[in-house]
């Protein structure tokens, strides 16, 4: 993981009815804040709206300045979707996205009104957007491609200036992997993160990314290689060398995803908690 760039404006206008809000949650795991994107002029819609803050719910409604018609969210983590149903019920927007699965790091608020399917698309004052199925970072994520424009609003499927943890067992790298490929397919001209500043050479991040972490994958391997029968929190120091100590819980869990993914790819089995590779 690296570091989150500058300092990011708390408004930004990014294009004729595309705007940004930086909801004021910054953290290690969020970097600057989560970013709130507003699209259209005289209707508004209103994309992950973040943590239920009342002074961001606020400062969205005043910077839409217009009915707000509808509220989406790319994923139901506690950074991007509790301020939506709050925001849905100050406003009388329509809620839009797919539903919480169980488990941990969900947002059960979210319940949305109309569930969107790969390639559902949504009009909002003359501005269609499509809704993109990108499974991985979490199982019921969403991406959203602003179809004139041609920009895609990633949520936490690819974010600025550092890698998202994959948290199994809704994180999935397999999935991960695979809505990368997608992502990339679709040549889109730029990227606008749930974190981080808007990405202008889409293809080139995403080739990062999927090179950094088939680079994990192999190192991974090779620890398993060096290292056999071993469990998933002893493996973290030999596959993440470069990070921080105090982020070796998340690391665990990444690593938990690479692990699982060699299992699919029958290169790696656990027995009894302990990790060897069958390549
Ligand atoms: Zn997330």
């Amino acid at each position: 993981m690296s570091a989150f760039g500058p300092k990011m404006p708390t408004f930004s206008q990014l294009a004729p009815g595309v705007r940004r809000l930086l909801a004021p949650n910054p953290s290690m795991m969020t970097g600057p804040g989560t970013n709130t994107y507003l699209f259209g002029r005289e209707e508004i819609a209103v994309l992950d709206p973040g943590p239920l803050i009342e002074s961001h719910l606020r400062a969205i409604e005043k910077i839409a300045a217009a009915p707000i018609r509808q509220v989406l969210v790319t994923h139901t983590h506690p950074d991007h979707s509790p301020g939506a149903v709050e925001l849905a019920r100050a406003t009388g927007a329509e809620l839009l996205g797919r539903p919480a699965p169980k488990g941990e790091h969900q947002d059960a608020t979210f319940v949305p009104h109309r569930v969107l399917d790969d390639g559902d698309r949504i009009l909002i004052d003359g501005i269609e957007i499509e809704a993109i199925s990108t499974p991985g970072h979490a199982s019921n994520h969403l991406c959203y491609r602003l179809l004139e424009l041609d920009w895609i609003c990633t949520g936490d499927h690819v974010i600025d200036g550092s890698t998202v943890v994959i948290d199994p067992p809704d994180g999935n790298m397999t999935h991960y992997l695979q809505s990368l490929e997608k992502l990339k397919n679709l040549n889109c001209s730029a990227l606008l993160p749930g974190h981080g500043e808007i990405i202008r050479d889409a293809e080139r991040s995403i080739d990062w990314i999927i090179n950094h972490r088939l680079e994990r994958e192999e190192k991974v391997v090779a620890a398993l290689g060096e290292n056999p029968d071993i469990s998933t929190d002893r493996l973290v120091p030999h596959v993440y060398k470069d990070i921080d100590k105090n982020l070796y819980g998340w690391a665990e869990r990444s690593l938990l995803a690479h692990l699982l993914k060699l299992e699919d790819d029958g290169k790696a089995e656990c027995i009894a908690g302990n990790w060897r590779s069958t390549a």
